[in-house]
């Protein structure tokens, strides 16, 4: 397995995976790899092939955090990653910094911009205003520089997927993007790297998160001509809240192509929600 930090040394590789026809499949993460992390690298080695290449970065994008959020506190556990990285058959690790990332001396001096202007703006996009913004030019330059086949990203963060796949359709990026199931904990918990966060009762308080999907899902199925958005909303922010932990940030039902909000929820609207369990903020997401 390579480990490359620099951007030259990782555009002189792709070159030649490109002169000699290699196909390349790539998972982006933040690192503190955890099970779903490594379904997507699965994913990926059975895209390409035994012969392709899997490439992960590992990179934590100063640029999709707001003020306030737990850049700085992120958790990273580098030594780990790569045992399993390496485990997972992933060729090339991609860990830059900041300083590769963002022109010379960082953040500060990059004035370049990808900004999907429709879907990024409901759900996520509300209650993190530049976030999608940091999301899709850190994509795009990764883009740019593994020149990836095939890009697998997970349905845990599903606005996320339909953010870059419009902007692989609108900018004509040459990439497939495979959206990989999200993995869970025996209790329905999403695995997220944040999960680490969670001392001791919080965590078993962030199963709610999973726990009204399926409250959300057992109410519609049960309904005949579906239930108001209004109502389930307060009655699943209830239900949530519950846990003395949790405080709900959002909760939406949505078309799942267009994210557009529906009014009454019937079967096949997608439901996304955000929760903070303590200071932790927490997102989920299916289908209903
Ligand atoms: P992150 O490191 O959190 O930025 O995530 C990197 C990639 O892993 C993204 O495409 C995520 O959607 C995906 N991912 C994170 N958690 C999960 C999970 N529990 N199951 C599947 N994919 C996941």
């Amino acid at each position: 397995m390579q480990i490359i930090a620099s951007v030259p040394a990782l555009q002189r590789l792709a070159q030649r995976w490109s002169r000699t026809g290699t196909r390349v499949g790539f998972v982006p993460t933040m690192g503190s790899l955890h099970d779903g992390h490594l379904s997507l690298v699965k994913r990926a080695r059975q895209l390409v092939g035994p012969r392709g290449k899997v490439v992960l970065s590992i990179y934590v994008n100063p640029t999709q955090f707001g003020p306030g959020e737990d850049f700085s506190r992120y958790p990273r556990d580098w030594e780990r990653d790569l045992r399993l990285c390496r485990a997972a058959g992933v060729d090339v690790v991609f860990a830059p910094d900041d300083r590769q990332m963002y022109a010379g001396d960082a953040v500060a001096r990059h004035s370049t911009y990808v900004v999907e202007e429709d879907l990024a703006r409901t759900l996520e996009g509300a209650s993190r205003p530049a976030h999608f913004r940091g999301v899709t030019t850190v994509v795009a330059k990764l883009f740019n520089l593994v020149r990836p086949e095939v890009a697998v990203f997970g349905a845990k963060d599903f606005q996320q997927a339909a953010v870059i796949r419009r902007m692989v359709r609108d900018l004509n990026f040459p990439v497939h993007i495979d959206v990989a199931p999200t993995l869970r904990e025996p209790d329905g918990l999403a695995m997220s790297s944040r999960n680490q966060y969670l001392r001791g009762s919080k965590r078993a308080q962030a199963a709610v998160l999973w726990r009204s999907i399926r409250e959300a899902r057992r109410a519609v199925r049960r309904s005949r001509r579906g239930i108001s958005a209004v109502r389930l909303k307060q009655r699943l922010k209830r239900f949530i809240e519950r846990e003395p932990a949790a405080r709900l940030d959002y909760i939406e039902f949505f078309e799942p192509d267009t994210l557009v909000p529906v009014a009454k929820v019937t079967r096949g609207a997608h439901l996304a929600l955000a929760v903070f369990v303590g200071k932790t903020r927490l997102i989920d997401n299916a289908p209903l």
